[in-house]
């Protein structure tokens, strides 16, 4: 049996149907609002595990309160122009949404915490194109912290992305105590996971993706050689089922 530790079947919601007769186990992770409710349907087939979470990406969507433009000028950088915030989305409280990410975990019990975590590199995509703005580090790690401590309330393990950000991605997650966790297309040093991420309390798996990791083959190599085995897990993070 194949496991496919992280992939996004949910991006191509007409393809949902092909799972069933796919020859693997997948762990589906949602990523936004628009996808959520897909992952959500992919509960009823047998061979899938579904997560529920906000990625860094979309951390953006969530505000802590006061107006659009305090929202987006405290969490973008740099800080938009009041013109450019009127095209922007209309944030959604930060605690709605966290809740209702938890009431779908507590309604599936063994759904896991995903996909979320931090991202240095990225610029948010408005309207599918490029945009120039930043989500403030700062923000992110809240939105991710809130969501870890769902995780560890209600025991679940977590699909991590982290692209840029080792540090404060360690630091977010070693404050908490999880069942496990699971470092998505790692891209961090060896010696980062072997000085800091093994030395956790709880296991702390990795996996990798051809197409993210394989362009280094040396690196990918040497992770593999210093990640016990039974810590290594596969993973597609495709966008399609079938
Ligand atoms: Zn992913």
């Amino acid at each position: 049996m194949l496991y496919d530790a992280h992939c996004h079947p949910a991006e191509v919601p007409s393809k949902l149907g092909e799972i069933p007769a796919m020859d693997a186990t997948l762990c589906v992770m949602s990523t936004r609002p628009d996808d959520i409710e897909h992952v959500k349907e992919c509960s009823k087939f047998p061979n899938v595990i579904v997560a529920f979470g906000l990625h860094p990406w979309w951390s953006y969507l969530l505000s802590t309160g006061g107006s659009k433009v305090d929202h987006y000028q405290r969490v973008f950088t740099p800080a938009p122009e009041l013109e450019e915030i009127e095209s922007l989305p209309e944030p959604m409280s930060m605690d709605s949404y966290l809740n209702y990410i938890k009431q779908l975990l507590v309604n599936e019990p063994t759904a896991l915490v995903g996909e979320v975590g931090l991202d240095k590199a990225f610029r948010v995509r408005i309207n599918e194109r490029l945009s120039r703005f930043r989500v403030q580090i700062s923000h992110q790690r809240l939105v991710l912290e809130r969501q870890l401590a769902i995780a560890q309330e209600l025991k679940r393990p977590v699909s991590l992305h982290g692209v840029q950000a080792p540090g404060p991605l360690f630091d977010s997650v070693r404050q908490f105590s999880l069942p496990a966790v699971c470092l998505h297309s790692y891209s961090g040093s060896t010696e980062f996971y072997t000085q800091q991420w093994s030395k956790l309390t709880f296991p702390v798996y990795v996996s990798g993706a051809v197409i993210v990791n394989m362009p280094n083959q040396d690196k990918a190599e040497s992770l593999l050689k210093s990640v016990p085995e039974h810590l290594v897990l596969s993973e597609s993070d495709y966008g399609e089922a079938g």
